[in-house]
C-alpha cells in the first residue's frame, strides 16, 4: 500500500515509533529511523527492518531539541527519496513533578521535543509534499492533548499544542492532497511509561502498584493498556489513500479515557 513511498518517523528507536516504522516497512515504505540509543543496537535494528521487509532503511540521529540537526535530517531525506511522503512526529519525553517544583530545563526539553520539533519537521517536509500533491503528516499526541493530569504541566501543554498545530496545518494544506492528523493514545506500556511510574509514586505518595492500578489504568475504561500494534494500525490507515478525507482530526485510541 505504501510501496515506494518514504516515511520518516521521529523517535523510532523504541516504543510506539518503532512499531509504526515496522508497520510502514511491512507495507513497502522506505524508512528513515530517528531517535536515541546505542549505535550497535540501532544498526542492528536498521539492518533487521531492511532485511525483513526488503526496503531501504536509513538512520539519522538528529536531536529533536536542535533545529539545525532536524533541518539536516529532513534535507538529507528529501534529497535521497525526493520527498518525505509520510511524516510521523512521534519523538517524546515526559517528566512528572508539581509545577512549582518543575525543573525549567525539563520544561524546555519537553516543549522542544514534543512540540517545537514537529513545527520544524512539518515546515521542512511540506514543500516536497506539495510538489507531489500527496502527503501524510501524523502527529503522535496523547490523551493529554485533550484532557489534563496533575504533575504533567509541560507534557499536557506540549500535547495540547500539538493538537492545535495539527488543525492549523491541516487547514493550510487541505486542497493539496496532504492530510494532517493527530493520534492520541492512552497509556501504552513503553519505556516512557515505565520511567514515570516511580516518579508518579513519589509525587502522589503511593506505591508503584497503586500507580498502575489507580492512576494509569483507572483513567482507561477498558482497564487495559493500549498496545503499540493498535496505535500503529491507525497510523497505517491514516497513511493510506482510503484516509484521504480524514484531516485535522484529533483521534483518541485511549480505551474510553477521554469519553469521561
Ligand atoms: P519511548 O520512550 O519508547 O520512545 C520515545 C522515542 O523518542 C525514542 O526513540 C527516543 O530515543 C526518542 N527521543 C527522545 N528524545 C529524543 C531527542 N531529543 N531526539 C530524538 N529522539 C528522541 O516512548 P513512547 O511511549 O513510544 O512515546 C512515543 C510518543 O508517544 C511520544 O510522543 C509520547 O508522548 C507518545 N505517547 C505515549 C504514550 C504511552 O503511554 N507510552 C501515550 C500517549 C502518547
Amino acid at each position: 500500500m505504501l510501496k515506494g513511498k518514504a516515511a520518516l518517523v521521529t523517535g523510532s528507536t523504541s516504543g510506539i515509533g518503532l512499531g509504526i516504522a515496522e508497520a510502514f516497512a511491512k507495507e513497502g515504505a522506505h524508512i528513515v529511523l530517528n531517535g536515541l540509543g546505542r549505535p550497535d543496537d540501532i544498526e542492528a535494528l536498521r539492518a533487521r527492518i531492511a532485511g525483513e521487509f526488503r526496503v531501504t532503511v536509513r538512520y539519522d540521529g538528529a536531536d529533536m531539541t536542535r533545529p539545525d540537526t532536524i533541518e539536516s535530517m529532513m534535507r538529507k531525506a528529501v534529497a535521497e527519496f525526493g520527498a518525505v511522503d509520510v511524516l510521523v512526529n512521534n519523538a517524546g519525553i515526559q517528566h512528572v513533578a508539581p509545577v512549582d517544583e518543575f525543573p525549567p530545563e525539563q520544561w524546555n526539553a519537553i516543549i522542544a521535543i514534543n512540540l517545537v520539533a514537529s513545527f520544524h519537521t512539518i515546515r521542512l517536509a511540506l514543500p516536497a509534499m506539495k510538489k507531489r500533491k500527496w502527503g501524510r503528516i501524523i502527529n503522535i499526541a496523547s490523551a493529554h492533548a485533550l484532557v489534563a493530569s496533575p504533575y504533567k504541566s509541560a507534557y499536557v501543554a506540549a500535547k495540547h499544542g500539538v493538537a492545535g498545530l495539527t488543525k492549523a496545518v491541516a487547514l493550510e494544506v487541505a486542497e493539496q492532497g496532504i492530510t494532517v492528523n493527530a493520534i492520541c493514545p492512552g497509556y501504552v506500556r513503553t519505556p516512557l511509561v515505565e520511567k514515570q511510574i516511580p516518579d508518579t509514586a513519589k509525587a502522589r505518595g503511593i506505591t508503584e502498584e497503586q500507580v498502575v492500578r489507580d492512576v494509569l489504568l483507572a483513567a482507561q475504561s477498558t482497564r487495559q493498556f493500549v498496545t503499540i500494534g493498535q496505535v500503529a494500525s491507525l497510523a497505517r490507515y491514516l497513511a493510506s489513500d482510503d484516509a484521504a478525507s480524514i484531516t485535522g482530526a484529533i483521534l483518541p485510541v485511549d480505551g474510553g479515557w477521554t469519553a469521561h
